[in-house]
């Protein structure tokens, strides 16, 4: 393979030989585009812990001069990267990953980015005792951009899976055939668009659980009747958010239990840590972490806030589901005790900083501090909402927002109008002073 180097930028397409004043002579105005779908093969290798992928994101060019496709950066290594057969340049900067047309495109005609790639993602996936997992960072682990979560687009996942192995990634899964060796192909679908930071798969030794119609829990560390045990409540959770969200589960839901305290929520199905999950065990009345997981298939994946600043409006209106499963399912004490915590978290926050923030945000001083404002100040809030609304009002409010926009990327003003339409009142001044708008 030839491979040559110019500034940041490399060549990268087989057997193509580009005068070195043309690499350093690479645009770098980026070309807005709206990616349509991603199509991923990934082969995992567990011995090295590696993994290989073959990418085709097809995406339309938007208007404009720019001539490099933007990307999150990331430490893989990108072996080919074509547009519908043409070879382009690849420039890793601890900013991002840039890919240089060689010809302009023509803005709204659909093309294609077929990228060829591997290495060992810096994060996003973990290996542990006889299984493979993705961990949130998506664009570690593939070519995508994981800061504009209000981009959505179909995903297709192709799985190499070694013999005695099963998988699980977003969507369903739509065929399998042989590999050489014993191996399978195992093709996933989703269909419906979806945030890149929610694409996910794991491929492991995995018992099964069946939990109801098209609910299931898989685990390389626990057996089916663990399983069973733990995930018991999922079909009556399911019931409950449905009913609040006046909007059924989109598609099947698996719960992937592994070591350690993971808790990532994707597209059709959640990964949770044991060590989360001992809390529960321990305590049934701690169920908060499959209930919250859960909870993000409706509030945070079909409904996603439209940048980072919202992420209070998925993360603490899920706190708040959480909290109102727990009414549900242990009586008001149980909801009480979570919106204590929630309010002792956000107290300490502004203790310890000498000042509050503003809900919609995003300049904060750690991470903890973002978690006090986003997840137990936005939980606060709709607390606060429906002492003000009242309970009849306040749930006609969550369910026209969430029939209203199911599907879609949110801002405070979505939800802001959907609880107005409810309540047929004017609630700037609450959302104001939250600093929700
Ligand atoms: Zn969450």
């Amino acid at each position: 393979m030839a491979k040559a180097r110019g500034g940041p930028w490399m060549i990268v397409a087989a057997g193509l030989a580009l005068a070195a004043t043309s690499v350093r002579a690479a645009p770098n105005e980026v070309l807005p585009i709206e990616v349509t779908a991603y199509e991923v093969s990934i082969t995992p290798d567990f011995q090295a812990r590696t993994i290989a992928g073959e990418e085709r994101i097809r995406f339309r060019p938007g208007a404009g001069s720019g001539q490099v496709l933007r990307f999150s950066p990331n430490a893989l290594q990108i072996d080919s990267a074509t547009v519908d057969g043409w070879p382009l340049l690849v420039g890793h900067t601890p900013e991002a990953t840039r890919i240089a047309l060689t010809r302009p495109l023509t803005p709204g005609r659909e093309a294609t980015l077929t990228i060829r790639y591997h290495g060992v993602p810096a994060r996003g996936l973990k290996f542990g005792k006889d299984a493979v997992w993705t961990e949130y960072f998506t664009c570690d682990w593939m070519i995508c951009e994981l800061d504009r979560p209000g981009e959505k687009a179909l995903i297709t996942l192709k799985l190499a899976v070694p013999q005695g192995m099963t998988s699980l990634a977003s969507g369903a899964q739509v065929s399998q055939k042989g590999l050489p060796g014993g191996a399978k192909l195992v093709t996933w679908r989703e269909t419906r668009p979806y945030s890149a930071y929610l694409y996910g798969f794991a491929i492991g030794r995995f018992e099964r659980a069946k939990l109801g119609k098209g609910l299931t829990a898989l685990s390389a560390v626990a057996d089916e009747a663990r399983l069973k045990r733990l995930f018991a409540q999922t079909p009556a959770m399911v019931a409950f958010f449905e009913d609040r969200a006046g909007v059924p589960l989109p598609g099947r839901y698996t719960s992937l239990l592994v070591e350690g305290d993971a808790a990532q929520e994707a597209s059709s199905f959640s990964i949770l840590g044991l060590e989360g999950m001992k809390a529960q065990e321990a305590d049934p009345h701690e169920d908060w972490l499959p209930a919250h997981e859960l909870a993000h298939q409706w509030w945070g994946n079909l409904i996603t806030c439209r940048a980072w600043n919202d992420l209070w409006i998925d993360e603490g209106l899920t706190v708040f589901m959480t909290a109102a499963w727990k009414e549900h399912r242990w009586g008001r004490g149980a909801f009480d005790h979570e919106m204590d915590l929630a309010k002792r978290r956000w107290d300490g926050l502004k203790k310890e900083a000498g000042r509050d923030y503003p809900l919609a945000w995003d300049a904060y001083p750690s991470l903890r501090a973002r978690r006090a404002i986003e997840y137990s100040k936005g939980a606060l809030f709709f607390d606060a909402l429906r002492r003000e609304l009242g309970d009849a009002v306040f749930w006609a409010g969550i369910k026209g927002y969430t029939q209203a926009n199911a599907g879609r990327a949110v801002t405070g003003q979505d939800l802001k109008a959907a609880m107005e339409k409810a309540s047929g009142r004017d609630l700037s001044a609450t959302f104001r002073q939250w600093g929700a708008v």
